[in-house]
């Protein structure tokens, strides 16, 4: 008898017929003879709305109520499940993160999760129960409610699968599975039938917004396989894991995007040591986050320093360098807040030639301009105008082939 971990997301039990739907879905599993642990996500908008009221009531909510607040959003999608399965002849039981053992650190609204003592959960499916588990929640040391930040409910089933040595941890969600490229930018983008953790990594963090990237990260900490799929159909989903074949023949797996981009350029920087350092201090402690870092080779002692953040951060950013420039004598600080991040991501491409260059040749073609160019070990990304990024991504699905799948 397996045990397997599955995940409905929000969008799955946003109404009485839809958790009704996934009862029967989680009953056809639990009927091939496996223990079922489902873990849920609060209806459908709940959340949102949760968070709207606390703040009508009190613009700065303290976050400790807050998270308890938030964390019935989750037990309520829990106990209706429970209910739709005893009224469809099954034994079922919702519990609590807490109930379900789940201990966090005191970081409210972003607590991770410490450890899991899973008792309560063997317990209840000895007893022959299918357990439903609130997502997205936990308790501390002190006995305190948290959550763990938005579209935590992936990490909540992620780490029970890890806990509980389930054969598979199921995401069942409103798209289908990871794609080449997003779908309503190229029609003939397909879904992948596996995909590695680092490379769903990359395309979730740029773009493909599939999967929690903490769940992901858990999932490759704990080689836990993830197969991520429709709540709605039986269509078969992509599954993540560690294992994927050596020789793979297309080295490109699929291509992401990032329209979140902007990019400062300090001009004329003095070429010595302690200026970058300058620079990225200040950021860093304003929680900035910086993407991609690219300074010249410095002639005549002067270079340029340019680096990219999310535009939410522009204003902010601008505002901390301009006098920092200032003081170490650059002779301008400029920014520009319309472009967007391409990237080809594959595991083997790095020790295939042609790769890059084939990226380039592609955006060529279409006469666009590249303005910054990094790589790491599985991607090779390219910051480019926003307005041509959809040419740039139909462009690169077709120069590597990727509308033929794999095989
Ligand atoms: N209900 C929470 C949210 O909306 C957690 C989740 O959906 O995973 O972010
Ligand atoms: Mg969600």
């Amino acid at each position: 008898m397996a045990l397997i971990v599955q995940k409905y997301g929000g969008s799955s039990v946003a109404d009485a017929d839809k958790i009704n739907n996934v009862a029967r879905r989680i009953i056809a599993s639990n009927n091939k003879g496996n223990e079922v642990v489902v873990v849920v996500s609060a209806m459908g908008k709940t959340t949102d709305e949760l968070i709207q009221l606390a703040r009508k009531i009190n613009p700065k909510p303290e976050e400790r109520e807050l998270d308890v607040l938030l964390s019935t959003g989750e037990i309520v999608s829990s106990t209706l499940m429970a209910m739709a399965l005893h009224n469809m002849g099954y034994k079922a039981v919702s519990l609590s993160g807490p109930q379900a053992g789940i201990e966090t650190d005191s970081v409210y609204s972003k607590a991770r999760i410490t450890r899991i003592e899973p008792r309560r959960i063997l317990k209840e499916l000895e007893k022959g129960n299918i357990v439903i588990v609130a997502g997205f929640q936990g308790l501390t040391k002190e006995e305190d409610i948290t959550t763990l930040g938005r579209g935590g409910s992936d990490t909540t089933a992620v780490a029970l699968a890890a806990a509980l040595k389930a054969q598979i941890c199921e995401i069942y969600t409103d798209v289908e599975g990871v794609f080449t490229a997003d779908p309503h930018i190229v029609p003939e983008a397909h879904k992948l039938k596996e995909i590695g953790y680092e490379e769903m990594l990359e395309l979730a963090t740029l773009g493909a917004k599939v999967m929690h990237s903490r769940a992901v990260e858990l999932g490759q900490v704990y080689n836990m396989p993830i197969l991520v799929a429709s709540s709605f159909n039986d269509k078969p989903g992509t599954i993540i894991h560690g294992g994927i074949p050596m020789e793979i023949r297309n080295k490109v797996r699929g291509i992401a995007q990032d329209l979140n981009v902007a990019k400062v350029t300090v001009v004329g920087v003095p070429d010595r040591p302690g200026i970058a350092s300058a620079i990225f201090e200040v950021l860093a402690k304003a929680n900035i986050s910086v993407d991609t870092i690219v300074q010249n080779a410095s002639i005549n002692n002067i270079t340029d320093l340019t680096f990219t953040v999310a535009r939410g951060d522009l204003d902010k950013a601008m505002s901390l360098i301009k006098p920092i420039a200032k003081s170490i004598g650059a002779k301008d600080c400029v920014s520009d807040s319309t472009l967007a991040k391409i990237s080809i991501v594959g595991t083997g491409m790095q020790n295939t030639p042609g790769y890059a260059s084939g990226m380039f040749k592609a955006l060529s073609e279409q006469n666009i301009n590249i303005q910054l160019i990094t790589t790491s070990e599985i991607k090779i990304t390219c910051i480019i105008a926003e307005n041509r990024a959809k040419d740039a991504i139909k462009a690169l699905h077709k120069t590597f082939a990727l509308e033929y799948g794999e095989s």
